[in-house]
């Protein structure tokens, strides 16, 4: 049975319908992996293994009637836990929720549930999805399949890890500087981060509500346009969810898989200096291999790049600061109590339930909306950033797709910048820009630097996940990057 847990979610799908497997066997194979790695990775904070099954029942009973329509019927995948869930625990990574159950679903969530999807449980995060590791997780680190010195990336490390290692066919994680792409490349899988306003963010714990997006976690890039599918499109309750007709990605991705006369960019800033050797070796052989398929590449300058982490530094902790604001112990979480006043109790909760990366976004964010500072904070960095947006629309009138590194490093071990808040948010260099101006990005595997994987980025301009996923499949199609395995969790068990 353990193979089952190696497919992808377009081979398990094919091989449910043609009815050689059920969905029952199927999730049942993926608890078992579950329990057999997982207290060595620790991928997931709760898993959902009653509700898992009931699902794969369902959708087999369903499958047997030959009402195969729905797409995600009986397939198994995790969520990241900051996607609100009903009646699942939904921690964000935080003392603060570690007792929260939430009374309604997401929209990305409830399109899954309702499209037949099987949920195996929900995932690791940095601590409302604020890092670069699974390190600032109140519920401690998921370590990376390659390599259990290192961490798989972050935030959303453990739905990165727990694709990698097979302990579900796909996952969703949510990308507010990076942390969809960043954990792909660390863990040698495939993460999309949409166009903002592709994906409903509602139901998705805000951290910075103009920059959040969810996005796939997958093993290859058809599961990708797949779970896109399923998720994007508009929704009401969501005012910055675009009121545009999602086209199906995964329908035309063979359509789409055209590099030949695609006009690539190379930002000459993103290649110098501070990328590691092995990394811009390997982005390098990628660019050629695009060259190879007929695509014409040329330098592109995006200056305006390089202030993209002070920027989103001001703008991302100013959102974050008011998002946070609900939680106090009296309108959600944890309540410590011994305080006599109301203000005591609100800073007592607070110092209790948050952790110090979380504590440290809060000052940074109400700092720069306080009154004095605003304007040379808050607004500086607002204007900075329509620069930059212009500066990728410029690029965009010249070439059809932004190539380049997704991280400047391979991964990074644990503690490696546990004193060293800079160093961290310098691990998204190259994917917070594509945030700040909206557009859709995707890290693909592109090789190695010994046993750790190194990640592709392509960008795209907003609303071309066409042609961004057309053009990494046909990538993908000639290379072998995304086949390889960790070698760990691919040993066959005792
Ligand atoms: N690492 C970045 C941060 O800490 C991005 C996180 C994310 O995309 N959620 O804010």
């Amino acid at each position: 049975m353990e193979e089952l847990t190696r497919l992808t979610l377009h081979e398990a799908r094919r091989r449910l319908d043609a009815g050689e497997i059920t969905s029952v066997q199927l999730t049942e194979a993926f608890l078992k992996r579950i329990k057999s790695v997982d207290s060595k990775l620790h991928a997931y904070l709760t898993v959902t293994n009653d509700l898992a099954l009931e699902q794969a029942h369902a959708a087999d009973a369903k499958l047997r009637q030959g009402q195969s329509k729905q797409p995600m019927l009986g397939l198994p995948i995790a969520l990241k836990d900051v996607l609100s869930t009903k009646g699942i625990r939904t921690t964000c990574g935080s003392k603060f929720l570690e007792n929260y159950v939430p009374p309604w679903d997401g929209t990305a969530v409830s399109r899954l549930r309702k499209a037949g999807a099987v949920f195996l449980g929900k995932t690791n995060t940095d601590e409302f999805a604020m890092g670069s590791s699974t390190e600032n997780s109140a519920y401690g680190p998921t370590r990376n399949p390659w390599s259990l010195e290192h961490v798989p990336g972050g935030s959303s490390g453990g739905s990165a890890a727990a694709v990698a290692a097979d302990e579900c066919l796909a996952a969703l994680g949510t990308d507010t500087g990076g942390s969809v792409r960043q954990p792909a490349s660390f863990t040698g899988i495939v993460g999309l981060k949409p166009t903002y306003g592709l994906v409903s963010r509602y139901g998705l714990v805000a951290f910075a509500s103009s920059l959040d997006q969810i996005g796939p976690l997958t093993k290859d890039v058809q599961d990708a346009a797949l779970l896109l599918d399923a998720i994007a499109g508009h929704d009401p309750r969501d005012s910055t969810s675009a009121p545009r007709i999602a086209p199906t990605f995964a329908a035309s991705l063979e359509e789409n898989a055209r590099v030949e006369g695609l006009r690539l960019g190379v930002p000459t800033e993103w290649m110098s200096e501070g990328l590691h050797p092995e990394v811009a070796r390997s982005v390098q052989a990628a660019i050629q291999k695009f060259e190879g398929l007929g695509a014409t590449v040329r330098e592109i300058a995006l200056p305006m790049s390089r202030y993209a982490i002070p920027i989103y530094y001001i703008l991302a902790p100013a959102e974050a600061s008011a998002n946070l604001a609900r939680y106090d112990g009296v309108r959600y979480g944890l309540r410590v109590g011994g305080a006599d006043e109301i203000f005591e109790m609100l800073a007592r909760n607070r110092e209790a339930g948050f952790g110090p990366e979380v504590k440290r976004r809060i000052m940074l964010g109400t700092y720069a909306l306080s009154a004095g500072y605003q304007d040379a904070y808050y607004k500086k960095a607002q204007s900075a950033r329509t620069l930059l947006k212009e500066e990728f629309d410029r690029a965009f009138e010249q070439v059809d797709l932004i190539i380049g590194p997704t991280a400047p490093s391979p991964a990074f071990r644990l503690g490696e910048h546990a004193n060293d808040p800079l160093a961290m948010y310098l691990e998204d260099i190259y994917t917070i820009p594509v945030n700040l101006a909206g557009l859709p990005a995707i890290s693909l595997p592109c090789g190695f630097a010994g046993e750790l994987p190194i990640g592709l980025q392509l960008i795209a301009p907003a609303w071309q996940e066409e042609r961004l996923l057309g053009a990494a499949y046909r990538y993908e199609q000639a290379t072998e990057w995304h086949k390889q395995r960790p070698k760990w969790v691919s040993a066959p068990e005792r």
